[in-house]
């Protein structure tokens, strides 16, 4: 990690340990309440938080900086490896035949990601399939038929249909040529049972591979909630977080990836469905900390 990757208070409180070569307790505290400030206004949960400081306190004052390292240096590394393990690794996600279901609540994007990622596995060589089966928004068969038509990649969807359950079963069937399917499951505005059971049956019929679960890179305080529940009743292999191309920055969705103990797969960053990029930590880190 290089300095420029970090946010400009930040920045400056390691620059006033040039020419250091040992830290006192209130320069480690400095930069604990820097991230700490840079952290929080991110949405990233407090207690995630309170252990990373945690662990950059112990670090910083009881490792010691191997010859010829200066403190700054030493500090820099102690934080960019603690926020890698806060952040994680980005979700497995090897180049061959799978199934993955989308879920999430409605709006957080999952149309919109089940597109985009179909158009990232077309171009890695992969044929896609996407498979509507949310019968419950009005719009989301036909949205989801435009975007792939843009994408250039199959689609199954019957808007005569309302079982999305028999759409699921269907739909593999009839995108058997394609070899990566994501199967788009409808949301609802809460965490209501039936988002869930429906959840469940299609994750039954399809059997996938790797469940997402689709963020808002707004969310808040709401991730781990829907994270627990979604990871009961399914099991949460990764996160995707959308809508990064806001003012959010995303790090609400980091409660979720610890309570799943998954990782983030994917970031959206526009409505295009080229917008879409591989989790990849540094890049989410700056952001975190800028
Ligand atoms: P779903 O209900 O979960 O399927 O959500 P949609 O895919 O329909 O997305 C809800 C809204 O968010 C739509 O207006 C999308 O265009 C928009 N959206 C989704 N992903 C992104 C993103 O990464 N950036 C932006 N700016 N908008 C997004």
């Amino acid at each position: 990690m290089v300095l420029d990757d970090l946010g400009s208070s930040l920045r400056g409180t390691l620059d006033k340990l040039q020419g250091k070569t040992t830290l006192s307790e209130d320069d480690v505290e400095e930069i604990v309440k820097e991230i700490q400030r840079s952290l929080l206004s991110a949405d990233v949960d407090v207690s995630l938080v309170m252990d990373l400081s945690d662990s950059i306190r112990e670090r910083a004052l009881d490792e010691e900086p191997p010859a010829g390292t200066t403190a700054r240096d030493h500090v820099l590394k102690i934080v960019y490896e603690e926020m890698v393990e806060l952040v994680g690794d980005s979700t497995d996600l090897p180049l061959e035949e799978q199934t993955i279901v989308l879920a999430g609540l409605q709006g957080s994007g999952k149309t919109t990601t089940a597109a985009k990622m179909a158009w990232w596995f077309s171009k890695k060589g992969l044929r896609p399939a996407v498979i509507q089966t949310d019968t419950f928004r009005p719009g989301a068969y036909e949205q989801a038929r435009e975007m792939c038509e843009r994408a250039e990649v199959d689609f199954y969807g019957d808007p005569d249909n309302d079982d999305p359950v028999d759409i699921a079963r269907t739909g593999l069937e009839a995108t058997a040529d394609a070899d990566v399917h994501i199967v788009d499951t409808a949301g609802r505005h809460a965490l209501e049972d039936v988002l869930i059971d429906e959840l469940e049956q299609i994750e039954s019929v399809v059997d996938p591979d790797r469940n997402l679960l689709v963020l808002d890179a707004a969310i808040g305080q709401g991730a781990k909630d829907q994270a627990e529940r979604f990871h009961d009743a399914v099991g949460i292999d990764g996160v995707v977080i959308t809508k990064l191309d806001g003012t959010a920055k995303g790090g609400g969705a980091l409660a979720a990836v610890d309570q799943t103990g998954s990782s983030i797969a994917f970031l959206g960053t526009g409505e295009e469905v080229k917008d879409i990029e591989r989790f990849e930590p540094s890049g989410f880190i700056s952001r975190l900390l800028g």
